[in-house]
């Protein structure tokens, strides 16, 4: 099974790197913290490098 990214919303600081970076996977909330919508949009690698690009590292794979 595809691993599931999930976004620790408390941490999020708001910056929109996830978003601008994997769009199809990451989209900003009503309330301006990120989210995944669609946990199968992108690749593994590309996901894991909004991962990376996370300044406050609030984006972890679901175990
Ligand atoms: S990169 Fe991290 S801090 Fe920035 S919007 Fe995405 S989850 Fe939030």
């Amino acid at each position: 099974m595809a691993k599931v990214p999930y976004v620790v919303k408390d941490e999020c600081t708001e910056c929109g790197v996830c978003v601008d970076t994997v769009p199809t996977v990451f989209r900003m909330d009503d309330n301006n913290k990120a989210e995944v919508f669609d946990p199968n949009g992108a690749s593994e690698a590309e996901i894991q490098e909004a991962m990376d690009l996370c300044p406050v590292a609030c984006i972890h794979w679901q175990e």
